[in-house]
Formats: C-alpha cells, structure tokens, sequence
C-alpha cells in the first residue's frame, strides 16, 4: 500500500501516489514563496492566471473597499457599478460587435454559458434543429460535462464519455509543426482545414450545428498551437457560409496573454461569442466573461428577451471590481506592451539557448504564451514512449533549479500525435531579468532530464 499523504485537498495523481505537493505560503510580484523558505520564480502564472503578478496593492485595497462598500447583491434586477465599468473596457471600443458581457467566475462556467447561449439563440431565431457543436482533437475547453463533451483530449474524456453530450464532435486543430504537409503553403493548410470542418458541419447535416468551438491559441491541451495566417479567415468563411456561430474560447490565450488584449485581435476575424477568464482577474478574485456580439443580442430580443442562465454569483461586486483593478493596471502600466517585449526576449533567449537542443523540436508561441515541444529526434519529430512521463520529469527539474512550469496534459493522444511539452506564460509584469532567470531555470532543467539516456 502507498503511504498516505499527509495533505487533504487534492486528488490529484501526485497526491495519490504519496507524494505531497510542497506548501506555498505566499507570492509578491513574479514569486511564490515556500514553506521552506525557497523562492521559486512563477515561469506559469499559475495556469496563465496572474497576469499583473502578485501582492499587488493596488487591487487588493480596491477589492477590501468594494466589499466594505458592496459586498453582494443579486443580478435578477440589479448590476453594480464595477461591473458595468469592466463590461465598457472589454467591449467598448473593441471592433467585431461585441456588445454585451455577462461575468461568471470560472472558465468553465463562461465556455458552459457559451454553449448554452450559442443553442438559445437558434431556438430563439427559429432555427431549433441546431443542436450540434464542433469543436477540435487537442483543446481543453473545461471541467464541466458541457465542457468536457467539447474537450479533445480522450484522458480527460473517457471516464465521463457515457455521459458527454452526444451532439458534439471535433475536426484537426491547426498544428503546423506536425500536421501541415512538406510543401503545402499557409494559404493550402488553412483550406485543407477548413474543407474538414466544411465537411463535418455536411455530415451532420446543412441547419443542424449550431457553433464552431476553438482555443484562438491552443493552450495547455497541445503546449501553444499558434494558427498559421489565414486559418481563422477561413474558419470565418466556413462559420458565415452556413450560419454557424464562430466561438472563440480566450480563456487561456487571452487578456493580453498574447501581446494584444485579444488573442483574435492577431487573426483579422472577429467571433461571434468570446469567453475569458484567468488573466482577467489575475489570481485576485475568480472571474471570468462571456463576451456576446451583437447579432446574438439581437437573436435574443427578437425572442423571448432573456438568456435562460443565472448564477447566484454572477457579477460578484468583489470579483467585478478586482477584474477592473487589473484591466486599470494594465492601462496604467503598459501591461500589453510589456508582455510583446518581454515575450519577444523570452522567445529569443530560448531559441538561442535552446533552439539546436537534440530534443527540443520546436520553441512556438506568441507574446508570453511559449511552449517547447520534445522529441526522441529532431530529423523524424518521433515522440518519447507514452510511459516515459517526460512533462512530469521536466517539470520537477526546473522547480528544482528555481521555476515553476506548466506541464500540460498527457501526450500521444488517440486523435493523433501530441509531443510532451512544457509551457511557458509568465506574469505579463515580468522584468527582463526575470525572462533571464526563466530561461537558465528551464535550460538547466533540460540539460539535467537528458544528462540520462531517454
Ligand atoms: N478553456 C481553456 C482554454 C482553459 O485553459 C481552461 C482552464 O485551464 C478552461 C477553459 C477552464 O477554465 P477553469 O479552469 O477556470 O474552469
């Protein structure tokens, strides 16, 4: 029998094999600090949640006003001041019709909201058959049973999969590192593509798919899959030749994760339906949006009026104010522009320390949102054994040599080939000495992993 851990609040495989996760008791700026003592550097934003850092006054002491002022109220027939406020920044001047914002607290909650409005809409306007919802192979899109049903990632799918909602399905993702063709141009991948999702939305059947799901970057699920340009043009094409709602999910990649406030922002498209979360409220308060165009606004009035999906806390003052706090501190501090700098150093320190590593197939990603994917070798992109936990090994290094980094989820997936990969997304504050002390930690953790034969 395994030992038993000593600690209570997780089932997570590390728990259940005895080994604890070490105690964090405190964070100022780009750092976690350790029961023991250790400052380790936050290289992962937690999961790409803190965006501004942490400790940072600034919100903390607008949160304690907000609560002493405000510290909750329903949203049946009332709103509040810091959320109307957040709803005008994160759709005001933003092109694509983006009009309305409704605030939840996590990522799964706005991507269930999402699938939810997105078939409330087809009731609405008078289109009831479209139930079905296309999502792709590699992304996460969340926890709940709504979420999960349009998650490609088969480990995280199959306990549930009885019980996932039938009317979903999921094309390739763009992944131009494995799956676009020797030779094959942008302009031809993207096609390729977006014929597949054509085909998929015939299959099903002409008035039947109600949305389009897709991470604008891949996050965690395939280590930060950037689109090749005129991919989501295509996509775009694709969603308005048959009337699809095009949802984009942010909720990893957006909040100036990317080097502008939205990651779509980069594709010369704009969604129908956007949802966002973690870097929004920073780690600060949990928050997240769902961000609605104006034509599915307008499908709702037509209708009943009303979008059928109330949390008891949605809106939360406390939550909304601290989203408003962050959004203020990124205006204040050039947050956007600092992660396209710092971001564009981070990318070149390690495609210069690391860029010829046997094992390190490719360095990819945009703003401070970086994976390096591994491989056995460089020539055939072969992966490591599926029992090999290379993540996990490379993980543990360079938290050893002082950073903390997100592993992802698992690799060789049955919808095809995902290499390990780690990921890289920062505080959007950080400095450039700290992209510097990132870049040793993580050499320095690959240089130990592969000093033994792999
Ligand atoms: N969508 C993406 C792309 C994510 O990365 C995540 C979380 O990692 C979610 C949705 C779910 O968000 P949450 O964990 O806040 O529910």
């Amino acid at each position: 029998m395994s030992p038993a851990p000593s600690r209570a609040t997780n089932l997570l495989y590390r728990d259940l094999h005895g080994r604890d996760p070490e105690l964090v008791v405190g964070a100022k700026g780009s750092f976690l600090q350790l029961e023991d003592g250790r400052q380790i550097l936050d290289a992962c934003a937690g999961a790409a949640v803190a965006s501004i850092g942490h400790g940072e006054l600034r919100v903390i002491s607008k949160i304690a006003e907000q609560l002493s002022t405000l510290s909750y109220h329903h949203t049946s027939r009332l709103t509040n001041p810091a959320a109307e406020k957040l709803a005008k920044i994160l759709v005001g001047d933003r092109p694509g019709g983006l009009s309305h914002a409704i605030f939840l607290s996590s990522g799964s909650e706005a991507n269930e909201s999402a699938i939810k409005l997105a078939r409330q809409y087809f009731v609405e306007i008078g289109q009831p058959d479209r139930v079905h919802i296309i999502s792709r192979h590699n992304s996460y899109h969340g926890n709940s049973i709504g979420c999960v049903s349009l998650t490609g990632i088969p480990s995280r799918r199959r306990h549930f999969e009885p019980m996932l909602i039938p009317t979903t399905s999921r094309v390739s993702p763009c992944y131009p590192y494995r799956y676009q063709k020797e030779g094959e141009s942008d302009q031809e991948y993207s096609q390729r593509l977006a014929d597949e999702l054509e085909q998929e939305i015939l299959r099903i059947g002409e008035g039947k798919v109600a949305a389009f799901f897709a991470e604008t970057v891949v996050g965690a699920a395939a280590g930060n899959l950037v689109a090749v340009p005129g991919y989501f043009q295509e996509i775009r094409r694709v969603c308005d030749k048959y009337g699809v709602l095009l949802v984009l999910d942010e909720i990893m990649c957006g909040m100036g994760r990317t080097g502008k406030l939205h990651a779509w922002e980069w594709e010369g498209m704009t969604p129908d339906i956007q949802t966002i979360g973690k870097g929004l409220n920073g780690g600060y308060q949990a928050l997240s949006a769902v961000l609605i165009s104006e034509r599915v606004v307008e499908g709702l009035k037509s209708g009943s009026g009303a979008f059928a999906n109330g949390q008891t806390f949605q809106a939360h003052p406390a939550a909304a104010t601290a989203g408003l706090a962050v959004m203020e501190i990124f205006e204040s501090d050039g947050i956007v522009a600092n992660c396209a700098s710092r971001g564009k150093e981070l990318y070149n320190g390690l495609l210069s320390t690391l860029g010829d590593h046997p094992h390190v197939g490719e360095i990819r990603g945009r703003g401070l949102f970086l994976s390096l994917e591994f491989v056995v070798s460089k020539a055939t992109k072969s992966t490591f054994p599926l029992s090999l936990p290379l993540a996990a090994l490379l993980d543990d290094a360079i938290f050893n040599k002082g950073a903390i980094i997100y592993s992802g989820f698992g690799k060789g997936t049955a919808d095809g080939i995902v290499g390990d990969h780690i990921l890289l997304s920062p505080p959007l504050s950080i400095t450039s000495a700290e992209v510097q002390l990132i870049i040793q930690a993580v050499k320095a953790g690959i240089d130990e992993v592969f000093a033994t034969d792999r």
